[in-house]
């Protein structure tokens, strides 16, 4: 026998911020007092579902044959007692040492967060948000005086126990009488509470909260939930708010989803879904539902809580419910991971959510970039782990480009607007919009009014390799020297008129870039497309994957400084002025510094510096200069 067992009741100390917490609920007054018998409840239908978890492989627990339920009770009490409530649940019950270490001295990082979100918000009121901690049980403090929680455990040869807290500094231990299993709470309510007392209000508060919950709640004799599961009815008999309602109590989170996706058919497969996408991706300390997956039920059993197999991982954010009367009671694990069915339903699923993807697409494009912008990156993810996954998610994916002016656009939009002699999809790689839209390889596409996807997400550039086409049309990176682009007629022009640098000049200046520069770059040469920008890097032609140099630079990994071609405008006012220098003044400062800059610039631009702020000091020298030689002017 341990200690504890010889003594009927042991007292016990809150953690520290368990305590500080209780402060606040028992000694302040919050309108949504309502919500600790959402949190009780969801403690409740927890517990049950542990249970029937439990059940699958185990038969021999205390009373196998008891119904899943809430029961709540109002007990009679002499008119000056204080009013009562009971709540009743025949889950998988506590042991003595669990109700010691789940409900008093568990560490409690919840409670420490719940305290710092109150602390940075003092607009806040705790009710609204503290289940959302994990320390939900605590809110029945907010009406109650005493709480006595009476629990006995699903394994047979568990005693039952009591633990009993009025809310202050601790709380005592009891030996207790309970004969079934599972867990009773015996609220005694605070005076500004009674009006809980009462089976009206709780039926309202159930109403509102606790709706949906999956097992039956009653208060005497009647249920009082609706129970019927919201995805067995038909669409056009549920109302926005019921979805949104349902959303919320499944889910715990207060932000409206992004798309719900509810349907159901009978051939070739029999299925009830309804899903959601959730507005934010990180399902954020708030949400009840805290791993991937979506729930499946058979015949209304649930027989997986989080089904990661159904759906590609690629849609693994897709929340909600699937249920199937073809699906086997006794499912396990293999048999969902191998089941023919199940790979059915999987597709059946997957078409689904994406159509309605394409609709939302269509129809709103402002809150289709909000999913993108959410979950685009698990679409890239997906087609780096499965390239097969390419026919499905491309449709989906979205850019900034050269003429889309701060919108997205699609593949299909811009496969579109090309020009039909135009055979490749181009596109520019860099750090940002910004960066990438000042790229000096874009000059020649300006310049043709050709349209550049820009790529600016690292998994952009890792999935590239894997990508090749589009509709049977050719990626192409645009930094790539041999491109071919018809001549523009400014381009036969200018050819024609010597506009440009003279021969002697532009080859002295390119020496002096060779020696400036000296291996940092495999050659430096005229460029013929050049029409902004002064100079650009460009990859030798036999240069192996390129993407690879800007991935190693992202992941950090040895990274070296790729070498490239730097290739000069003639035409470029600021070339003109140095090639002035190196002729009529060579021993200026200036000139190697304008030519390292140079160089530089174009690696930013190219996202392939190591360290763009290492030219901050050249920057401040060439300032220095410039200010000293403008004044002698
Ligand atoms: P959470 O539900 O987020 O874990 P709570 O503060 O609501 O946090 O509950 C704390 C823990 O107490 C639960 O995780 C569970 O282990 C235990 N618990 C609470 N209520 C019950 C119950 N009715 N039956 C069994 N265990 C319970
Ligand atoms: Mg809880």
């Amino acid at each position: 026998m341990t200690t504890a067992e010889q003594t009927p009741t042991a007292d016990y100390r809150f953690k520290a911020e368990v305590k500080q917490l209780l402060q606040i609920l028992v000694h302040s007054l919050y309108k949504e007092q309502d919500i600790f018998l959402r949190e009780l409840i969801s403690n409740a239908s927890d517990a049950m579902t542990r249970l029937h978890f439990e059940m699958l492989t185990n038969r021999d627990v205390l009373d196998p044959d008891a119904e899943l339920a809430i029961r709540i009770e109002i007990p009679e009490v002499g008119e000056d007692e204080p009013k009562k409530i009971i709540i009743k649940d025949s889950g998988i019950g506590m042991t003595k040492d669990e109700l010691i270490t789940n409900l008093g001295t568990i560490a409690q990082s919840g409670a420490r967060e719940f305290l710092a979100k109150l602390d940075e918000n003092d607009e806040l009121d705790p009710s609204e948000v503290i289940g959302q901690f994990g320390v939900g049980f605590y809110s029945v403090f907010m009406v109650a005086d005493e709480v006595r929680v009476v629990s006995r455990s699903y394994k047979k040869r568990a005693k039952p126990a009591a633990w009993v807290s009025d809310g202050s500094d601790e709380f005592h231990i009891e030996t207790a009488d309970k004969a079934d299993r599972g867990t009773e709470m015996h609220i005694t309510l605070k005076k500004d509470a009674a009006e809980m007392a009462s089976e009206w209000k709780l039926k309202q508060i159930i109403k509102k909260h606790s709706d949906f919950v999956r097992y039956p709640i009653y208060i005497g004799d009647e249920q009082v939930n609706q129970q019927t599961p919201l995805w067995r009815k038909r669409p056009s008999e549920i109302e926005t708010e019921d979805y949104s309602n349902f959303y919320r109590q499944m889910t715990m989170d207060f932000e409206e989803p992004l798309l719900t996706v509810h349907f159901s058919s009978d051939a070739p497969v029999n299925v009830r879904a309804l899903l959601f996408i959730p507005a934010k991706r990180e399902p954020g300390i708030l949400a009840s539902r805290k791993d991937p997956g979506v729930m499946l039920y058979s015949h209304n059993v649930l027989i997986q809580e989080y089904c990661t197999d159904l759906l590609p991982k690629w849609l693994e954010f897709v929340d909600g419910v699937v249920d199937s009367e073809d699906l086997p009671l006794n499912v396990s694990r293999e048999t969902v991971q191998n089941n023919r069915l199940m790979r059915q339903l999987g597709k059946m699923i997957k078409g689904r959510i994406l159509r309605e993807l394409k609709k939302l697409a269509d129809d709103d494009p402002e809150k289709y970039a909000q999913f993108w912008g959410e979950y685009g990156r698990y679409f890239k993810e997906g087609i780096a782990i499965d390239p097969t996954a390419k026919d499905d998610v491309l449709p989906f994916f979205r850019y900034h480009t050269s003429k889309s002016d701060g919108d997205l656009t699609s593949l299909d939009g811009y496969l579109e607007r090309k020009p039909d002699s135009q055979t490749e999809i181009y596109y520019v790689t860099g750090d940002s919009v910004t960066s990438v839209a000042n790229s000096p390889h874009l000059d020649p596409f300006k310049a043709r009014d050709l349209e550049v996807l820009y790529w600016v997400d690292p998994l952009d550039v890792l999935i590239a390799p894997g990508l090749m086409e589009y509709k049977e049309t050719p990626f192409k990176n645009i930094d790539d020297a041999d491109i071919e682009l018809p001549e523009t007629e400014d381009e036969a022009k200018e050819d024609e008129s010597e506009a440009t640098l003279p021969e002697k000049a532009f080859n002295q200046f390119v020496g002096r870039c060779v020696t400036a520069l000296g291996d940092k770059v495999i050659e430096v040469r005229a460029s013929k497309v050049l029409k902004n920008s002064p100079v650009r890097l460009v990859a030798p032609a036999d240069a192996q994957n390129k993407e690879m140099d800007r991935i190693q630079r992202l992941l950090n990994q040895d990274y070296e400084i790729p070498k490239r071609i730097l290739e000069v405008n003639r035409s470029h006012p600021l070339v003109a002025n140095l090639a002035n220098l190196v002729e009529n003044d060579p021993d200026n400062e200036l000139i190697n510094l304008g030519i390292k800059q140079l160089y530089d610039s174009a690696l930013i631009q190219e996202g392939l510096h190591p360290n763009p702020a290492d030219i901050l000091p050249r920057i401040q020298q060439l300032l220095t200069l410039a200010a000293a030689q403008a004044d002698q002017t």
